[in-house]
């Protein structure tokens, strides 16, 4: 995978560049195609050529005010790499970025928008006077995840102090699962929490007590990027996932009455330094 710079109001967009003929696939909430175990995108006219699990390194970039980049990938899906967002906000960091010529553009949320699912899980977005904020919680019966929340203003220093590190999770029980399904093959140790009852069964343990809700919150901050612009709003989502998100903002979008684009004029917009 290669990060690039790429020009203003291009947006971030996906080049599966192992199908030289397959047309750019920008990351946008409506080219969501599946979210059954991460964030997947592809064009409506060509609903085959996908590229998945794209939630961590939209994240990063979030976090890290990128506007514009072009992404190319050799395959189906992005490397998980450890399983969390801390290697893509190292590599954006490395490459460094450019602000561009052009105020910045935010989703400015007008008025509260709320999705439920029948389990109790919901994701709202509500009016904010200035910033975008999150908080997450959530409830599992495996003992070593339990009730856990987090909340936090969104900026780059509290993104890589807090969330940006924490790895997804799964529960013993799902793997098999996940493996008979053709699924998770590539999975192990080094790329995910793996949890069963009481016990996180890696050797060297969390990386924080919180890492689970933690890594919830960071999944929202990629998955609410597919907005296309970064938001004025707060988040608030309980066992929220990749489904409840992408609901959120079809939900959003769904009357002009809930949102409007608003000018940031104290950042500008940023692309991409170098390839990453
Ligand atoms: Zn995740």
């Amino acid at each position: 995978m290669t990060l690039r710079p790429a020009p203003v109001n291009h947006g971030i967009v996906f080049r599966r560049s192992d199908l030289p003929d397959a047309l750019p696939i920008p990351a946008r909430y409506d080219n969501v195609v599946c979210t059954r175990l991460s964030t997947v995108i592809a064009r409506a006219d060509a609903p085959d050529i996908r590229v998945a699990t794209i939630e961590h390194l939209m994240a990063a970039l979030h976090a890290n005010g990128i506007d514009n980049a072009l992404i190319d990938i050799d395959g189906p899906e992005t490397p998980v790499l450890d399983g969390s967002a801390a290697e893509f906000d190292f590599l954006i960091q490395c490459a460094g970025k450019t602000e561009q010529d052009v105020a910045r553009v935010v989703i400015e949320v007008l008025r509260t928008v709320r999705v439920e699912d029948d389990n109790g899980a919901f994701a709202e977005l509500r009016p904010a006077r200035a910033g975008f904020a999150l908080a997450m919680s959530i409830d599992f019966t495996a003992g070593a995840i339990g009730h856990q929340r987090h909340a936090m203003p969104f900026t780059l220093d509290r993104f890589r102090q807090e969330v940006g590190y924490c790895r997804t999770f799964v529960e013993r029980k799902e793997i098999e699962t996940l493996q008979k399904m053709g699924l998770a093959r590539g999975g192990s140790l080094h790329n995910a929490i793996v949890v069963e009852g009481d016990t996180v069964l890696n050797p060297c343990g969390l990386r924080h007590p919180k890492e689970f809700v933690r890594h919830k919150l960071m999944d929202a901050v990629g998955d609410l990027y597919l907005a296309g612009h970064t938001l004025k709003a707060g988040f608030m989502g309980h066992k929220s996932g990749h489904g409840l998100n992408n609901r959120l903002l079809r939900s959003l979008f769904s009357s002009g009455e809930n949102w409007r684009l608003a000018g940031q004029t104290a950042r500008n917009r940023s692309e991409i330094h170098a390839a990453a």
